[in-house]
């Protein structure tokens, strides 16, 4: 069994985009620019976000942060979003999910103008993405794909399962390992809270991705002897004996799972590393006017 180390090929790809940035910085070019857009005050969004910015100044690119209280107005936000779009210098902007409930988020995401909508959730870039055209790949898939690249785990032929239908993850992620490429060519089971017999189509699953935000849902006795388990979920958990207060909880019971499986991602240290990753990998490629010119 491996635990795949999420926190060492989250380095390695950061170190990868930190040389190419210096280079950049060298030839006298521009600096590759993220802004980041923050509404309210939810704990865990303000430790993405401060991850996030984090991981700019390590690999030397620039970043903004725009931060506003949970009283902000729908079209305000819609006026930031406008913002950004047209200034020249950000190449490309998230906002930092979930917004408050009086926001239709749906708006705020097709406000963003896909070219710089580096978290890949606009419907331009889920269409392209489906259809197989350069697109921006929403950063946490994106980074699931690396860290099974990196691996270099064999994915074509096997029975892909995903546990949960998001937007952001598991509906994405399913599409990914359904298509012609590698890591892909999967057999590909969608599954979410209203499918009957989870248990028995988890069993079948050579690549279990879970991602139902269920903490310590997935027991060993869902998972097949070498499976491949992929551990998407974070939920904060009261713990007392933490300085913080909380821990964190992936939708895997590690401990008995860990043992049955061939390859395994731990929680934490594995794909939530990679998800920061992978949006500064397409920050960089924003910057390059990579996927559209
Ligand atoms: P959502 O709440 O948007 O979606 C959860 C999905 O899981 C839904 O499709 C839901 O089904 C399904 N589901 C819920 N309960 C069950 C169940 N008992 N059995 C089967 N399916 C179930 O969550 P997200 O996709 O946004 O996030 C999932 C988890 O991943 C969370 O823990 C989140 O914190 C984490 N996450 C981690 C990231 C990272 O960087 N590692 C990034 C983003 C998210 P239905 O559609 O029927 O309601």
């Amino acid at each position: 069994m491996t635990i795949i180390d999420g926190k060492r090929i989250s380095a390695e790809v950061k170190q990868e985009l930190k040389e190419e940035v210096d280079k950049i910085r060298e030839n006298g070019g521009k600096i590759p620019h993220l802004a980041a857009v923050l509404i309210g005050d939810n704990g865990a969004s303000e430790t993405y976000v401060a991850s996030k910015i984090k991981s700019c100044e390590q690999i030397g690119f620039k970043s903004s942060l725009i931060r506003r209280g949970s009283e902000t107005t729908e079209a305000e936000v819609l006026e930031i979003i406008d913002s950004l779009n047209k200034d020249e210098d950000v190449d490309g902007f998230i906002v930092q999910l979930p917004l408050p409930d009086h926001i239709n988020v749906d708006k705020v995401i097709e406000a963003i103008d896909p070219k710089k909508d580096v978290d890949g959730f606009h419907p331009i870039n889920v269409g392209r993405m489906a259809k197989g055209l350069p697109a921006y790949i929403s950063a946490t898939p994106f980074g699931v794909l690396e860290l099974l690249k990196r691996y270099k785990i064999e994915t074509a032929g096997k029975h892909c399962v995903v546990v949960g239908r998001s937007q952001i993850v598991g509906l994405p992620m399913s599409l990914l390992m359904a298509r012609n490429d590698y890591p892909g060519n999967c057999t590909v089971t969608l599954t979410h809270s209203r499918t009957a017999n989870l248990k028995e189509i988890c069993q079948q699953a050579d690549i279990l991705v879970a991602a139902l935000g269920r903490p310590e849902f997935i027991k060993a006795d869902m998972v097949k002897e070498g499976a491949v388990v992929i551990d998407v979920g974070i939920t904060r958990v009261k713990d007392e004996t933490k300085k913080s207060g909380f821990a964190i909880k992936g939708d895997v019971a590690f401990e008995e799972v860990a043992p049955k499986t061939s390859f395994i991602t731990p929680v934490p240290g594995g794909v939530g590393l990679m998800t920061v990753a992978a949006l500064m990998y397409n920050t960089l490629l924003a910057s390059k006017k990579a996927i559209y010119s």
